[in-house]
């Protein structure tokens, strides 16, 4: 498998180079030259089989010859074996037609787990085959950043550096983030918001000499690798509510576009999703470009769902890569518009093409809390802010007798505050990271700003 740049001037890269290099040195992000079909006999076949096994199926061929089967195997056995579910994502019922996919079980209490952690297994074994060093530098609103140091933390090969904006991650966010106590992992408070955090990780990985001279390498939702990790729970999901004979759809809380476009991707592969509905907070730049065609940056509005406080969706530059037929040089046009106009308009076809595979609503901040107070009334089911405003889009837009099924993609106890000021209740953390706020916490502040963060890399990184 061989995989190509959204904007197509950077070089044809294997999986693993792909993996290893996370943003194409044309700005572009990498996607797969062509997505591998699944027969509806091979999907029927992943039925009452577990997580892992299922994993194996649909991550393979995207993967090709990059690792052997038994390697594979061994990191996706690594990778989920730290969960707190033994079905990894299970789903849970909320209303008839309506069901909740909670994927909050793994060491961070979100999805993000789900990628990171088998992407730290893949890196592992692709550095060691090489005997290679890296240095991973992430930006976080909030749950990348402790998923990355979770999953990277004491291996041999790899420094981890994460950029998180000062004073907008949750306290259990940034301790997730501050106090694992492995020398080879650095939680970097910065002095602005996430946007300015993406913005200097991009400046990084544009910075050509820094990225050779540190072997820089990203984690961030732009990885294929991460998109790819995320594909198998859709499968998981709809094949427990049974695909391939029904269709299903999908309500996806979403900010840089990484998790739902992991769901275009399962349908591209011929899993039946009906539709694909992009659930935003008031952070609606996706939503508005769905409504009225114009893609537009309006600022950051912080918000009580923070993870999806985004001014622009990275990976929804993929999502115009497929609707635009692949043209790459549409995209880099489009792009080029975006970085100095601020904003681009979606071409007629590509937003009809667009409006076909997504639905999409945003939801207000008071609808949101008042969501969590509703759903723990009508179900039981104590929501994170995030998967609130999943819930309250994915209600609206069930249609039976399509089965929808919305992504739980944050613990409660990881938004305690938002949480008991909806319902009254504060969740508590589970047992196993229960001393978290009494552990010590070690963060660097830094400014907004490319030469400084690149020294301090450079003096801490391990030779
Ligand atoms: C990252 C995150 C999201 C948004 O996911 P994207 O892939 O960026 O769209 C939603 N909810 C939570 C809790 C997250 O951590």
């Amino acid at each position: 498998m061989r995989y190509i740049s959204t904007r197509g001037q950077a070089p044809v890269l294997s999986f693993a180079e792909a993996m290893l290099t996370g943003l194409a040195r044309d700005g572009g992000l990498y996607v797969p030259e062509w997505v591998p079909a699944m027969r509806p006999g091979e999907i029927a076949d992943l039925a009452g089989r577990s997580y892992e096994e299922v994993a194996f199926r649909v991550m393979s061929p995207f993967i090709g010859a990059a690792f052997t089967e038994a390697e594979l195997r061994g990191a996706i056995e690594r990778a989920y074996a730290g969960f707190g579910h033994a079905a990894r994502a299970p789903l849970v019922q909320l209303a008839p037609g309506h069901h909740l996919l909670e994927l909050f079980h793994g060491p961070t209490l979100a999805f993000k787990d789900f990628a990171m952690q088998i992407i730290g297994q893949l890196f592992q074994l692709a550095l060691a085959k090489e005997g290679k060093r890296i240095t991973i530098v992430g930006a976080t609103s909030g749950d990348t950043g402790s998923a990355a140091i979770e999953a990277f933390k004491g291996l041999e090969n790899v420094d981890v550096f994460i950029l998180f904006p000062h004073g907008r991650v949750s306290e259990v966010q940034r301790r997730q983030m501050t106090t694992p106590a492995e020398d080879n992992v650095h939680a970097l408070a910065l002095g602005g918001t996430f946007d300015d955090c993406q913005n200097r990780l991009k400046d990084m990985f544009n910075d050509f000499a820094f990225r050779d001279e540190v072997g820089l390498a990203g984690v961030n939702s732009i990885n294929w690798a991460r998109v790819l990790a995320q594909v198998v729970y859709y499968f998981t999901a709809a094949v427990s509510l049974g695909a391939p004979e029904r269709k299903i759809s999908f309500t996806v809380p979403t900010g840089n576009f990484g998790d739902i476009f992991a769901g275009y991707i399962a349908k591209e592969m011929g899993l039946p999703i009906d539709k694909l509905v992009i659930a935003t907070n008031q952070n609606d730049i996706l939503h508005r470009c769905l409504t009225t065609g114009d893609y537009r940056m309006d600022g950051v509005k912080p918000s009580i769902s923070p993870s999806m406080d985004i001014q622009i969706s990275s990976n929804f530059e993929r999502a115009l890569f497929f609707a635009y037929g692949k043209d790459g040089a549409a995209v880099a046009q489009l792009m080029d518009e975006l970085k100095t106009n601020g904003g681009f308009s979606v071409s007629q076809g590509a937003l009809e093409t667009l409006r076909e595979i997504y639905g999409s609503a945003s939801v207000s901040e008071a609808e949101t809390s008042e969501t969590i107070a509703e759903e723990l009334a009508r179900s039981g089911e104590l929501l994170c802010p995030h998967s609130a405003v999943g819930v309250r889009v994915g209600h609206a837009h069930a249609h039976a007798p399509v089965p929808m099924v919305t992504l739980a993609t944050a613990h409660p106890a990881k938004f305690p505050d938002a949480v008991e000021a909806a319902t009254g209740v504060r969740p508590p953390l589970p047992a196993r990271m229960a001393d978290l706020f009494a552990r010590e916490e070690r963060v660097t502040r830094v400014p907004n700003d490319l030469a400084a963060l690149e020294a301090l890399i450079r003096k801490e990184r391990r030779a």
